[in-house]
């Protein structure tokens, strides 16, 4: 499977421009879509989703006009969005059940053996009878995940999964993901750097509603080599190492100041080089945008 999208634009009823002019091409595999709040990803997921309309543009995937045939491309889409609401009172399977069934799948046999299935594999099997209103956020994204699962989809979205979810939960999450990605698409929106390294094989970085960089992080990590340095500052230095250097991250450890910049040759001055990250191409490409250095 290959989704295509060309020339994306949308501007809001209250002006503003959420997406500029967006291609991305996008194989089988996870796929990550990275960018600052406010960067435009929902309104891309959604896009794609066919939950909202573009001014501009055309997504295919393989053949199919997503933004024409929604029916069609709803078929082959699993979608876990940003907000995802559950009913309290209801059990997991019983909630599962009830999706399927909207989804199509008409025999109740072959439902019930799907529904224990998709919470097995999620790792909710012997929660399955619990009120989803009793769930931790990582069991609700897990569940909401199941869902998406429904119908074998070819095309799965994920808008900002691994938020809220505490580290033990986001590792859970995040070895169920890396399951899937195989034979299918899966969209991954997040800011979380860390989202990306550990689990897309490629990605983008959006932000203001403009793809800034789009490839394989491997490769985006390579390509800084040699031009990260750090440095351990006062914090009250940091306008003068501002004004001097292209300061692309900042951390407070202990009192001091770590800053990280991006430098064509050996900036001196007590820097040291630095092993580049996937954080430093995520800061580097968003610093002339974004505001990344207050403190
Ligand atoms: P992200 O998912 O990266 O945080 P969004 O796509 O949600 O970004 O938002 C991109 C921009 O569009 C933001 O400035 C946001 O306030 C605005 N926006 C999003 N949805 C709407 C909407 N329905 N109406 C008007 N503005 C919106």
């Amino acid at each position: 499977m290959k989704l295509q999208i060309n020339s994306l634009s949308k501007t809001y009823s209250n002006g503003v421009h959420a997406l500029k002019d967006v291609s991305l091409t996008l194989n089988n595999g996870m796929f990550g879509l990275l960018g600052p709040n406010g960067a435009g990803k929902s309104s891309l997921m959604r896009t794609i989703a066919t939950l909202q309309e573009a001014d501009a543009g055309s997504i295919y995937l393989d053949d199919l006009n997503v933004l024409k045939h929604k029916t069609e491309v709803r078929q082959l889409l699993g979608y876990l969005p940003q907000e995802f609401g559950v009913y309290p009172k209801i059990s997991a399977e019983r909630m599962l059940d009830h999706i399927a069934q909207l989804k199509g799948v008409g025999n109740s046999a072959e439902r019930k053996e799907l529904v224990a299935a998709l919470l097995d594999n999620v790792n909710l099997g012997k929660d399955k009878k619990k009120n989803l209103g009793t769930y931790s956020g990582g069991m609700k994204q897990r569940f909401g995940i199941a869902q998406a699962l429904i119908g074998n989809p070819k095309l799965i979205i994920v808008d900002e999964p691994t938020a809220g979810l505490d580290p033990a939960e986001r590792n859970r999450f995040y070895n169920l993901l890396s399951q899937l990605g195989e034979n299918t698409i899966v969209i991954l929106s997040t800011h979380i750097v860390e989202d990306v390294s550990t689990l897309c094989s490629n990605f983008a970085i959006i932000c203001q509603g403009e793809v800034l960089y789009a490839g394989e992080p491997d490769i985006a990590v390579n390509e800084m080599e040699g031009r990260i340095f750090s440095k351990a500052i006062d914090k009250a230095e940091l306008s003068f190492y501002q004004d001097d250097f292209s300061v692309i991250s900042t951390q407070l450890k202990t009192g001091k100041l770590h800053i990280r910049i991006i430098s064509e040759m050996d900036p001196g001055k007590g820097f040291a080089p630095a092993v580049p990250n996937l954080e430093d191409v995520y800061f580097s490409n968003i610093a002339t945008r974004v505001d990344v250095n207050s403190i």
